[in-house]
């Protein structure tokens, strides 16, 4: 019977069926990808913040040759240098044999996560328990922080000038900090609750201790007890904690997820997967015909503000430093410029199906996920990259063999998002958004797949040779 049906030469015209990236693959890539999500996890778990992965990143830069560039050093073709914006960002170039006023290839991707922030008064005793109140940092379902092991990262600045590091339950010998949840028996109030009710802000607690201080007869013995530990280990005061930047993050690691081991589980994928592409791809090639520039911003979680994210006019600065050792403006520059914001996408979730238009979203092992525009309400809020700029991405990745696809975020009535594109393109940058699809993003253990993982490291080290 099969044998009689008509096919129309017109079958040809038809968008081509996507395949499942396991059977594109050749077996050097696949070796690649096994290599590269190896070294993704060292870097995932040493940057649990963002001064953290600014510290990796910075050292891998200096291993591979770069330099801290100060305004003013000349600069010649082939030349790598790296600046750091007040420990939290990072940009890195790779100079160009093209004059700069033929634009240069950006990739931009965001360091920091979403998380608890200690508050700036931060610590209380209430029942003979010792706690540090908290405020979250970027968008969670508050729920899911509750029961899991957490570690403490940051710094406390002290009026002297000198700034302690903190680092409490990264290493397996340190104890850990909770926020304590209500057992099932008596959540019956609770559990009727719309999930954004079920904990409020104000009940994410994170438990310092219960011992009280034996040398002492007064009120918040356990509060003063713990006082005396933070003391002894940092020589701080309460006030100090004033100017503190300290923030709770999952105490735990990368692991490899499923039978299989195709997929890493991980605190931060969002957006650090794409950071560790764009950087591992800058610091992989040599002699651009481009100047290739790799920025790796802060605060994209509460929305590119402040001086250490990518509205800060920091990458400006960096970007005209650099034009000007060769006599050309910057605006001469952005314009013919070109920049990835690498994000991560909204991978297709079987068991959530409802808020995703299946033909349009982006599926794990199907590769780099592009992402048009972002935005919610009708594309409120999204550059919208144009068609011209699409095309363009389509052909650097088809040319190097990358697996793709088109990856936007949900139903059109679903919700929506934002990344770092439009404040590129408002400085009159060709951009357009590119990352890694995740499973539970801003959930405490992320989802990626490894094929994906590599394919935007991949896609990213293509675009940055592109011309
Ligand atoms: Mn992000
Ligand atoms: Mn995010």
């Amino acid at each position: 019977m099969a044998d009689n049906k008509k096919t129309s030469p017109k079958r040809e015209l038809l968008l081509e069926k996507q395949v499942n990236g396991y059977d594109r693959i050749n077996a050097e890539d696949l070796e690649a990808c096994e290599e590269y999500n190896e070294k993704y996890k060292v870097f995932i778990d040493e940057g649990k913040t963002e001064r953290l992965a600014t510290e990796y990143a910075v050292s891998a830069a200096e291993k591979a040759g770069f330099r801290e560039y100060k305004r003013g050093d000349s600069l010649k073709q082939g030349d790598k240098i790296y600046r750091v914006n007040r420990d939290k960002a990072i940009v890195l170039a790779v100079i160009g044999s093209e004059g700069l006023d033929k634009g240069v290839n950006i990739a931009a991707a965001h360091l920091d996560a979403p998380r608890l922030d200690i508050k700036t008064t931060p610590l209380y005793e209430d029942s003979e328990l010792a706690y540090f109140k908290t405020h979250y940092y970027g968008g969670i379902k508050k729920y899911q922080w509750l029961a899991i092991p957490l570690e403490l990262h940051g710094v406390i600045a002290l009026k002297s000038g000198d700034v302690i590091k903190v680092s409490i339950g990264k290493d397996p010998s340190d104890p850990v900090l909770v926020i304590s949840d209500l057992l099932p028996h008596l959540a019956s109030e609770q559990m009727k609750k719309t999930a954004a009710e079920t904990v409020a802000g104000e009940k994410l607690n994170a438990l310092l201790g219960s011992i009280p201080e034996p040398e002492d007869e007064g009120s918040d013995r356990v509060k003063l007890y713990i006082l005396g530990i933070l003391n002894e280990k940092y020589g701080i005061t309460e006030a100090d904690l004033h100017s503190a930047e300290l923030s709770l993050v999952p105490a735990f690691n990368a692991r490899d997820v499923g039978l299989d081991r195709s997929m890493v589980g991980a605190y931060g994928h969002d957006d650090r997967v794409c950071s560790f592409g764009c950087l591992q791809g800058i610091l992989d090639i040599n002699n651009p015909a481009k100047t290739a520039v790799c920025v790796l911003v802060d605060k994209e979680e509460i929305g590119s503000e402040g001086v250490t994210g990518m509205q800060s006019s920091f990458f400006d600065t960096f970007i005209d430093d650099i034009c000007q050792s060769f006599n050309v403006p910057l605006k001469a520059c952005f314009e013919n410029s070109f920049c990835i914001s690498s994000d991560v996408a909204a991978a297709y979730d079987p068991s959530f199906p409802e808020p995703y238009d299946k033909l349009n979203s982006a599926r794990l092992n199907y590769g780099l996920g592009i992402v048009k525009y972002t935005g919610s309400r009708g594309k409120s809020g999204a550059s919208d990259a144009s068609a011209e700029v699409v095309a363009k991405i389509r052909r650097i990745l088809d040319e190097a063999d990358v697996v793709w696809q088109m990856a936007p975020l949900g139903k059109v009535d679903a919700g929506g998002g934002g990344t770092v594109a439009k404040f590129m393109a408002n400085r009159n940058i060709d951009t357009i958004d590119a990352g890694v699809p995740v499973l539970s993003m801003h959930a405490p253990f992320e989802i990626v797949a490894k094929l994906d993982n590599y394919m935007s490291y991949k896609g990213l080290k293509a675009f940055y040779l592109s011309v």
